[in-house]
């Protein structure tokens, strides 16, 4: 069966002290309060990482992700960092394709199949991003851009490879602006994407597939969202960046 997952998305935000203070507040909560067998992912800025993926030893369910990578192995390209770094210091994930990264640094499907393969040669798990903008959503084109993105982006991919990716479904309109998608907007878009993984799959992987919902959720709609059914959790932006905000969010699945 497919995995709940809460994965926070910290963005450029939090200098290296406040990022382990607030890492460290998340941890002593999942061990202090009951939280089920979700799966919590914190996706830092690269400067923690190394330091929270040895904190998160002590605990099982927490995991360190990455919110970029390059997708070459190693060599000249100043100011990157490889898969196989990311994993020297023991993070298990990677965001791809955040939409973020899409519009600021011109990232395209194509790219970002590429940085999907390297991912999983190292054996990181990708949370692959897709997502329509306001206008493609009110074009009515939306499901259309979502398809391309997951057959340039991620349906290359050969059934064992592609057990190891998260789909994360964040509409960009909805990213940082308080504007939430309905859970019944994110739902129709969800069972959209699972059918979508079927015909490309097999039933049984678009089953085991996690889909997190991602655009200015909170403590007060994770309920609503995460109680739909294809709905497998949540990539959290603003509401990660607060422990108790982002744990009540995770307690959602409890
Ligand atoms: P917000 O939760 O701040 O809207 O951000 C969502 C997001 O982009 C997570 O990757």
């Amino acid at each position: 069966m497919r995995k709940n997952i809460v994965a926070g998305n910290w963005k450029m935000n939090l200098g290296y002290e406040d990022g382990l203070s607030l890492f460290s507040e998340i941890v002593n909560m999942v061990k202090d309060e009951v939280v089920g067998n979700q799966e919590i992912v914190v996706c830092s800025p690269f400067i923690h990482l190394s330091s929270l993926s040895k904190l998160s030893n002590t605990v099982t369910n927490v995991h360190v992700g990455a919110q970029n990578m390059h997708q070459a192995e190693s060599g000249a390209y100043t100011g990157e960092i490889s898969g196989a770094q990311l994993k020297s210091v023991g993070v298990t994930h990677v965001i791809l394709g955040h939409s973020e990264r899409r519009a600021y640094f011109g990232e395209t499907n194509a790219l970002l199949a590429e940085k999907v393969n390297a991912s999983l040669k190292h054996g990181l798990k990708p949370i692959f991003c897709i997502g329509e903008t306001k206008e493609e959503r009110e074009s009515g084109e939306f499901f259309a851009v979502l398809k391309q993105q997951l057959q340039e982006g991620v349906f290359h991919l050969s059934e064992e490879e592609f057990k190891n990716v998260i789909i994360a479904y964040e509409p960009v309109w909805a990213i940082g602006t308080g504007l939430t998608a309905s859970p019944e907007q994110a739902q129709e878009v969800h069972a959209y994407i699972r059918e979508e993984i079927a015909k490309q799959y097999t039933q049984a992987i678009a089953d085991d597939t996690s889909i997190l919902y991602g655009g200015s959720a909170n403590p007060g709609n994770a309920q609503s969202l995460f109680s739909q059914k294809d709905i497998d959790g949540g990539l959290i932006g603003g509401a990660s960046l607060k422990s108790r905000d982002f744990i009540e969010i995770v307690k959602v699945f409890n």
